[in-house]
């Protein structure tokens, strides 16, 4: 069992800010950001690339509640998922980085920037 799936089970303690039915929103553990929270679906979902459109669907208004939650709507925040090895993905559960609570850097840069596909 991947280690997303265990905090949904509760195999492993998480510090939670919503939840509802389908998805779980708790705090990094390894935090990049004033705020740094992790929203996940509880169903196992490899990725992005691998999820359906309606859990997207669904997801969308629990992360507009989670960034109201955590008080950065208006004051604005970063939303990203990595997918893949190239997109620095660690943990291999569906996840959303929401990310706020001060001017955040763009710091995204390809190791090789030089490099041709
Ligand atoms: P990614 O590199 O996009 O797969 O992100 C995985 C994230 O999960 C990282 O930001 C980790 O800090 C975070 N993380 C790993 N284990 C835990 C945990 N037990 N509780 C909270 N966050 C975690």
């Amino acid at each position: 069992m991947c280690i997303f799936c265990k905090i949904v089970n509760k195999e492993i303690p998480n510090n939670t800010v919503h939840e509802n039915e389908d998805f779980l929103a708790f705090h990094d553990l390894y935090p990049k950001a004033p705020v740094h929270v992790l929203i996940i679906p509880k169903k196992h979902i490899e990725n992005f690339h691998s999820t359906d459109p309606e859990t997207m669907a669904k997801m969308t208004p629990f992360i507009q509640e989670v960034a109201e939650k955590v008080g950065v709507d208006k004051t604005g925040y970063r939303l990203v998922t990595n997918n893949g090895a190239d997109g620095g993905q660690e943990v291999f559960h569906l996840h959303f980085h929401l990310l706020g609570g001060g001017k955040l850097r763009w710091d995204h840069s390809h190791e090789d920037p030089h490099k041709s596909l």
